[in-house]
């Protein structure tokens, strides 16, 4: 089995590259940041591996993310290497394919976005540079999926053993200094001469990762000499080294194709929706249209119709049943009031999450993300923060998780650290059911405004306690943010498709995993008390956990236990919490919903609910999360206390202030 290392500069197409060679289907998206971990998929019809690894600049790590790459070229020696360029900015792209080209592995170089080259009016003399950097070059444009049978045939035909690497003419000292080290390597520790000679220039750049590996093999050629590599500089004379070959390259192949007229739609896109003053009131108003959509126009009335059908027909159809086959009523009650009942009322907001996130994956593939990263980096800068966590952030929209494991691509540890502790008040899609159940209930007529409130709540939230944490841990200001801009394009229905279904999902696999769980226990925990089976609810036991801390809540507007106890098993997964309230009010379909509701909460309280819901502890797949990133139980059990308290102080705030006017 050969395996092929995908890798690249951040936003060049590894993934969508990826995803048209293999059989498998990993996430777009329009920024750095977004391939977190290697991902594997098998070339279609073939035994040859593609790893999709995450975007690099330079073997050299920085971030986390660059270090995932390093290692994996060291550890897993892949047989090829699969090197995607965006072709436009083949200068920048190239530092990172001489680091490539010297590991001495095959190495196929894709010139990827090549139609973004071509409107630019340019072109390469592919045999000539395929001759100076001695590998396959193969224009693709990973979009329009052309070019890439041409590059999957590359790759088969490629044998996978050694090649002689890129040799460049560092200056001799520089030269000397890398061939008596190699030399020795593979005199006494038995290296292959391709991989000491790049072990060796790795070394001499300074690679944090190669020097731990020296360390660890006691690769003493090396470890000897760190110190004179150091005062000597080695480092800025590769670079140079490598710069000038790259100039020299594309000089000598660079072929300009005709002039090209500057009227450039992008550009003139760009003037607006990132204007200074527009570019927020924009942003704001493409949230609030994706909320009327799902909220509004195309997923309540889908919602309604599904919720219809669980609570109408597909209820009777299973009590009917099980009536006929004689249940007992214990199982009865089991199955149409709890699995039924709540599993499927977290399920009937399906169209709604679903239209959600086609909107989210609409404006990612469009381009329009990108923009909305720079515009908000201009607010968040006015604050004093530094919008590199505005990805992570939108993230987690979808979930927290993936939000989490997205901020690796943060360089500090301390703002990464933030990054994580925020990340939670991101509103994510399990939130969105208990929404949807309440704002029908109370706010039927400004249900989209309701929602986009919380969400930008959520985002408040966590834009302040950055501000708290930064000055708290004494982070001055000291990464720059980029983002690539990327061409706008109309979205292509396909990816749309798939990056709907990767986002939504989760939610379905949660509905037959947690969800159901968490909807059997509460049941459970409302059927059973200290004496046996109840018959009256209020002698369950989660009547009994959930009025024990009753009283601490009425301050915020809570007065039934049952809430409580839904809110506890929020945890679970925050979907849990509208399937328990389903269960422990026995609500079924939406008149009885509103009836019991209203008696029960003022719109004033069920905001106050909503948002406390928004801002209390994470659940439990979040908190694994900020446990494994942070490497300490210590800040995931900070991060339940921290979130309870603040959404407490949150609710108590709109709760009592609110009732003064109200
Ligand atoms: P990665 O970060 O390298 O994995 O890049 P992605 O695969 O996520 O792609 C980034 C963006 O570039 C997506 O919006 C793709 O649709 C787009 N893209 C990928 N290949 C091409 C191409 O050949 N031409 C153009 N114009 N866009 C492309
Ligand atoms: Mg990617």
């Amino acid at each position: 089995m050969t395996t092929v290392a995908l890798l690249g500069n951040p936003n060049t197409g590894k993934t969508t590259l990826f995803n048209e060679l293999t059989d498998k289907y990993a996430y777009v998206g329009n920024w750095e940041g977004v391939t977190v971990d290697k991902k594997l998929g098998r070339i279609r019809h073939s035994e040859m591996v593609v790893v999709d690894l995450p975007g690099i600049y330079s073997l050299t790590p920085i971030t986390k993310d660059e270090a995932v790459a390093c290692n994996y070229l060291l550890n897993d020696s892949p047989d090829m290497i699969l090197n995607v360029t965006n072709a436009s900015q083949l200068k920048r792209n190239m530092l990172l394919s001489i680091e490539l080209l010297e590991f001495g592995r095959p190495v196929v170089l894709a010139l990827n976005m090549i139609d973004d080259l071509k409107a630019n009016g340019i072109s390469y003399d592919f045999a000539e540079l395929a001759k100076r950097l001695g590998c396959q070059v193969r224009a693709t444009n990973a979009r329009k999926k052309s070019g890439l049978d041409q590059l999957r045939q590359e790759l088969l035909a490629t044998p996978p053993t050694a090649t002689q690497p890129l040799h460049l003419a560092y200056p001799a000292a520089v030269q000397a200094a890398i061939t008596q080290a190699s030399q020795a390597l593979v005199t006494d520790y038995q290296l292959t001469p391709a991989f000491a000679n790049w072990l060796a220039i790795q070394y001499l750049n300074r690679n944090q990762i190669v020097r731990r590996y020296a360390n660890k093999h006691h690769l003493q050629p090396l470890l000897r000499h760190q110190q004179a590599y150091d005062d000597q500089n080695f480092e800025e004379q590769i670079f140079q080294t490598r710069l000038a070959f790259i100039d020299d390259t594309l000089t000598a192949t660079t072929k300009y194709l005709h002039e090209v007229s500057n009227a450039n739609l992008t550009a003139k896109i760009d003037r607006i929706v990132t204007h200074p003053v527009l570019g927020l009131p924009i942003f704001v108003g493409i949230f609030l249209l994706m909320f009327k959509l799902s909220f509004d126009w195309i997923g309540t009335p889908l919602s309604d119709g599904l919720d219809a059908f669980i609570s109408g027909p597909l209820s009777a159809t299973a009590n009917q049943f099980l009536t006929s086959i004689g249940a007992i009523p214990f199982l009865k009650s089991l199955i149409v009031d709890g699995i039924i009942a709540g599993v499927g009322g977290v399920l009937s907001f399906i169209p709604q999450i679903f239209v959600l996130f086609a909107c989210i994956s609409v404006l990612e593939d469009s381009g329009y993300m990108a923009r909305a990263a720079l515009v908000t980096d201009r607010l968040m800068q006015l604050i004093g923060l530094n919008g590199k966590a505005f990805i992570p952030l939108i993230i987690g929209f979808g979930c927290n998780v993936t939000g989490i494991m997205a901020a690796r691509t943060i360089e500090q540890p301390k703002e990464r650290l933030v990054t994580t502790l925020i990340s939670p008040f991101m509103s994510c899609s399990a939130r969105l059911p208990i929404y949807g159940l309440f704002v029908a209930a109370f706010f039927q007529r400004n249900q989209a405004l309701i929602v986009l409130s919380l969400y930008f709540l959520g985002i408040a939230v966590a834009l302040l306690m950055a501000k708290i944490y930064q000055w708290v841990f004494k982070i001055r200001e000291n990464t720059v943010f980029i983002i690539e801009l990327p061409k706008y394009h109309v979205p292509r229905p396909d990816i749309i498709a798939m990056g709907t279904w990767e986002k939504g999902k989760g939610f379905i696999r949660k509905a037959g995993t947690v969800i159901f769980g968490g909807t059997v226990l509460i049941w459970l925990l409302s059927n059973l008390g200290p004496r046996g089976i109840v018959t009256n609810i209020d002698q369950s036991f989660s009547a009994a956990i959930g009025q024990f801390v009753l009283p601490l809540f009425r301050p915020i507007g809570i007065t039934s236990w049952q809430t409580i106890s839904a809110l506890m098993t929020g945890v679970l997964a925050k979907e849990v919490i509208s399937s328990s309230m389903i269960v422990l009010f026995h609500l079924s379909g939406q008149t009885g919903l509103i009836a019991t509701f209203s008696s029960l909460f003022t719109p004033l309280s069920a905001y106050a609910l909503l948002v406390f819901i928004l801002i209390y502890a994470p659940c439990f797949a979040t908190l694994a999360a900020i446990k494994a990133e942070t490497n300490s139980k210590k800040w995931a059990l900070y991060s339940v206390v921290s979130s309870t308290v603040i959404a407490y102080l949150a609710a108590l705030l709109i709760y009592q202030v609110g009732s003064l006017f109200i």
